[in-house]
């Protein structure tokens, strides 16, 4: 099936910038227009800067236009995980600042009148094993303990809430919603760019470097800057100063249907909640404005259809209403899985950061995290940031993790569903 991209296709927001073709100079440069690069320049605007943003392809071309838009509240681990992996205090802080992202995220919706098919009605994490149950349990002691709104759903509950009975059980959360992931960047781009930022697109920076201040080089314009955020994440093309992406790349791909008939569309996720399942390959699914249902699973479309072919069969397996029907869109995206999954902020320099590794968890803390690192750079003030920013970063398995996970995932989806 040929690339095509949902969020391109229902996109209410618009969003057109230039090339940059000139020698600027600003208070901050942002390379990367996404979530993170995006929510940086609005909140540099804020504090007054003059800010440039520089994307090399179009905003929200990397992960931030291709996700499911679930806007979850916290990363993949529980946040004891969080806490053992950074240290209590650390950990804790982080898991606070998480837990609020979604508020952060549709505050801005909100401000800024972003058309993203924005909902809040929560989030169903759920449990395709009994020991997927166990899982969620854990998950659930832990975010009560913290005064968390969730709720765990029995079998029943879940099927009534999803529209299918395959699921032991789910996790329901009620900070979090889902949106259409390329509106929110659109308007978060539209209003930095109201707000006075630059923003150029299809300027790929080729050069970067610091004598004083930093510089970046494109193919037809330079920006120098006091300093600088580097917001590139996954999809970092690698150039002279920032050589190459140093995470693991897992690819997850999406398919989603026509607008599904009137009488199967109360049935199939009548709340519109974004859900996901606790499977070792993680399996997604919600629906759209336009009531399209969205399947999604970690890997990399192939020629053979393996991922293709398992989509249709899990699909007929949820909700074998949905047996014939066919896909009119599918796409994929790479997210940059940090070595503990936990996101970070490096030190490029002086007056300069780079935050990556979100590790499928970047609309929350990618703009969570983008508007912390603003307000850091432009103040020389790291204290305020929600996690420690580290000197140096390695994965030296990272290919190799990359392609396990990869051969991981058609194996299941091979003989998954059948
Ligand atoms: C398929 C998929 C599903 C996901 N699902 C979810 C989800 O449901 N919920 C959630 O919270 N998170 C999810 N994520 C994670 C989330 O999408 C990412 O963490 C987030 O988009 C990262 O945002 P970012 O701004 O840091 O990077 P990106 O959005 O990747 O933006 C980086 C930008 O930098 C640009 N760039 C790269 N190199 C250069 C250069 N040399 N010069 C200029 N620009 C450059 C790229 O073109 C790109 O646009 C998912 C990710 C994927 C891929």
């Amino acid at each position: 099936m040929r690339d095509r991209n949902l969020w391109n296709h229902s996109c209410a927001e618009q969003f057109d910038a230039p090339i940059l073709d000139a020698d600027l100079t600003a208070d901050l440069l942002i390379i990367g227009g996404g979530f993170t690069g995006c929510s940086a320049a609005l909140e540099a605007e804020k504090q007054g800067a003059k800010v440039v943003l520089i994307e090399a392809r179009t905003i929200g071309f990397g992960g931030s236009g291709r996700n499911v838009g679930l806007v979850n509240a916290g990363l993949w681990l529980p946040p004891d995980t969080v806490c053992q992996r950074m240290g209590q205090a650390a950990g804790e802080r982080l898991n606070t600042t998480l837990a609020e992202a979604p508020d952060a995220v549709f505050s801005l919706i909100d401000e800024h009148g972003i058309q993203c098919e924005a909902i809040r009605n929560g989030t169903l994490h759920c449990a395709h094993s009994k020991g997927g149950l166990d899982d969620l349990i854990t998950r659930y002691e832990q975010q009560l303990r913290r005064g968390a709104p969730v709720q765990l759903l029995d079998a029943a509950q879940t099927a009534q809430a999803t529209g299918t009975d395959v699921y032991y059980g789910a996790l329901q959360d009620m900070r979090a919603g889902t949106l259409q992931p390329l509106g929110y960047v659109r308007g978060l781009a539209r209003a930095a760019a109201q707000a006075g930022t630059q923003i150029f697109e299809n300027s790929s920076v080729m050069q970067l470097g610091f004598s004083g201040d930093w510089l970046a080089r494109c193919k037809s314009g330079s920006v120098r800057a006091k300093s600088l955020i580097l917001a590139t994440n996954a999809y970092h093309t690698g150039f002279r100063g920032a050589e190459s992406v140093r995470m693991t790349p897992v690819n997850f791909f999406q398919l989603a249907t026509p607008p599904l008939p009137a009488s199967l569309l109360n049935e199939i996720l009548g709340q519109h909640q974004g859900c996901w399942d606790t499977g070792l390959v993680m399996t997604s699914f919600r629906k759209d404005k336009a009531g399209r249902f969205i399947l999604g699973a970690m890997g990399l479309p192939d020629r053979m259809g393996i991922h293709e072919n398992w989509a249709r069969r899990a699909m007929a397996r949820l909700f074998p209403g949905l047996k014939d029907q066919s896909f009119e869109f599918f796409w994929s995206g790479r997210i940059g899985m940090s070595v503990d999954y936990i996101a970070k902020i490096q030190r490029l320099g002086e007056r300069g950061y780079s935050a990556f590794g979100f590790s499928g968890r970047g609309i929350g803390p990618g703009t969570v995290i983008g508007r912390s690192l603003a307000r850091a750079v432009l103040n020389g003030d790291e204290t305020a940031l929600p996690i420690a920013p580290i000197d140096a970063y390695q994965d030296k398995l990272r290919v190799a993790k990359g392609l396990w996970i990869e051969a991981g995932a058609r194996a299941i989806h091979f003989t998954g569903a059948r």
